[in-house]
C-alpha cells in the first residue's frame, strides 16, 4: 500500500509543500526515487494553522509530484488486470 508524504520543496517556485508517494513497504525513499528525511516531513493542520510557521499561506496551493502519481498509477494499472 501506499502513503502521501509531504515535504517542503525549496526548489520549487514558490517554495512550498510537494507531495510524494511512499510505498509502506519502504518508507526511506518515495516512489520518484527521492531520499525521505523524516525531519523534512510537513504535517498539514486540518485547521489550517501552520505548525512551524514556515508554511506558505494558503493561496500557494500544495502540489503533487508527477513521477509518483504516475508510478502510482503504472501499478493500479497492473493490479487491476
Ligand atoms: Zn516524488
Amino acid at each position: 500500500m501506499y502513503e502521501m508524504w509531504a515535504e517542503h520543496d525549496p526548489a520549487i517556485s514558490p517554495p512550498g509543500v510537494v507531495w510524494h508517494v511512499v510505498a509502506k513497504d519502504n518508507a526511506t525513499a518515495s516512489l520518484c526515487g527521492r531520499f525521505l528525511e523524516p525531519s523534512q516531513r510537513v504535517m498539514p493542520a486540518l485547521d489550517g494553522t501552520p505548525p512551524d510557521g514556515t508554511t506558505p499561506p494558503a493561496s500557494s496551493p500544495d502540489r503533487y509530484c508527477d513521477p509518483c502519481l504516475v508510478t502510482v498509477r503504472e501499478a493500479m494499472a497492473e493490479s487491476g488486470r
